[in-house]
């Protein structure tokens, strides 16, 4: 079963398996991807319902509680340049929006 993200892919290609996040492997910051993560991932929720229309991401694996991998969302509007505090709204695209 795939996961609906743009940024999952994987690939069984001569009985190789590999399973991936792109967001995830072009931060070099962050804790290594595992497929489990995709499950509390915040990212195919907000490229759906954000107001944004060129958000960019960054994701980053963070370790909480000591204990447990999740991810956490920087996103900027790559139209307006601006830093999006909720990632599902931006002020900016919104007064585009607006009649
Ligand atoms: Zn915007």
């Amino acid at each position: 079963m795939s996961i609906p993200c743009r940024y999952y892919h994987e690939d069984y290609h001569r009985g190789r398996e590999t399973k991936e996040c792109r967001l995830i492997k072009r931060n070099p910051q962050s804790r290594p991807w595992k497929p489990g993560l995709c499950k509390t991932c915040p990212v195919p929720h907000i490229l759906l319902h954000t107001n944004c229309q060129e958000i960019a991401l960054e994701a980053t694996v963070v370790r909480k509680w000591g204990l447990v991998d999740r991810v956490e969302v920087y996103a900027v509007c790559a139209r307006h340049m601006i830093e999006l505090e909720d990632p599902l709204y931006c002020p900016q695209c919104a007064l585009e929006q607006s009649p």
